[in-house]
């Protein structure tokens, strides 16, 4: 450890890069030749219900942000329920236990409607940069106060800003939980390998371009103006669609409700379920559904 402190990466043994990379891996691909049902594609559709937490993070006590974090709870979240209702979808919503604290009736609304709620952190922190024992604690925490509220212990995890720690895997292999959806090494579900060794861990893997945050954050007091407008952010979203659709994979999005949930926003996600209804074998399902299929028909 002390050599690594002071040598740069460039003058790094081999076996120390090696052993970094090696800590989590992905492994053996988890791909069914067809999903529920003879389907074709499988739809795997997260809100992150950060709300209130994307300011408390960092220690932040500005009204105007965490008025925008209760806007995900009064608007957001009842928009997308909603529509997910009425068109007969099943969802994820990982919500941080400070999160459900905060709207407990509306993690029991998300329950009643069918949907799965996920791990994602306590108060939305950053893994990397707590100290181990406190990463443990924290998840631990957040799983006993997820099923306190929810009445169902929740199975799955993505990490607050799919910010991953060299613990983080050994924390939820412990915890036995079935699937993490915060890496990025596939399109398909894979089988998450620590320090080269089989962990039983089914990853349901993510990607920035499958969220709207990156498209549509905005901060005043600094730089960050993207702003894509929804028609572009839309044609992004059907075209990684219809690719999973040919390849006969899994369409993974991840939402945002005080993001996706204003009113011309909502019609992406609005026009992307009415357009992959439109397709024959399309198993729109839950994230802790999909990854149990993966690994139970994986070929
Ligand atoms: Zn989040």
């Amino acid at each position: 450890m002390k050599n690594e402190s002071t040598l740069q990466p460039w003058q790094w043994q081999d076996e120390q890069w090696r052993r970094l990379v090696g800590r989590v891996r992905a492994g053996r691909p988890l791909r069914p030749p067809s999903w529920q049902g003879g389907a074709r594609c499988a739809v795997a559709l997260s809100f992150d219900s950060d709300h209130d937490t994307n300011e408390l993070r960092d220690g932040g006590q500005s009204i105007g942000r965490m008025s925008q974090g209760q806007y995900g709870n009064r608007q957001g979240v009842p928009r997308i329920l909603a529509m997910l209702k009425s068109a007969n979808v099943k969802a994820t919503f990982f919500v941080p236990a400070v999160s459900a604290l905060l709207y407990p009736d509306e993690q029991r609304r998300v329950i009643a409607e069918c949907h799965e709620v996920g791990i994602h952190g306590w108060i939305h922190e950053r893994n990397s940069e707590l100290p181990a024992e406190a990463e443990r604690e924290l998840q631990m925490r957040s799983a006993d106060t997820l099923e306190k509220i929810c009445g169902v212990r929740p199975v799955g995890i993505r990490t607050p800003s799919w910010d991953f720690s060299p613990q983080t895997l050994a924390i939820t292999k412990e915890m036995g939980l079935e699937y993490d959806s915060s890496l990025m090494a596939d399109v398909d579900c894979y089988e998450l390998v620590m320090d080269g060794a089989d962990t039983g861990v089914v990853e349901l893997p993510v990607e920035w371009i499958r969220d709207d945050a990156v498209y549509f954050n905005m901060n005043r007091f600094a730089a960050l103006r993207p702003y894509t407008p929804p028609a572009d952010v839309y044609d992004i979203f059907k075209r990684e669609f219809d690719a999973a659709y040919r390849e006969r994979g899994i369409f993974q999005l991840t939402m945002h409700p005080h993001v996706i949930g204003y009113r011309s926003r909502i019609w992406i996600l609005e026009e992307l379920i009415r357009y992959m209804r439109g397709h024959e074998g399309v198993w729109f399902a839950t994230h802790a559904d999909i990854a149990r299929y993966a690994k139970a028909h994986a070929g």
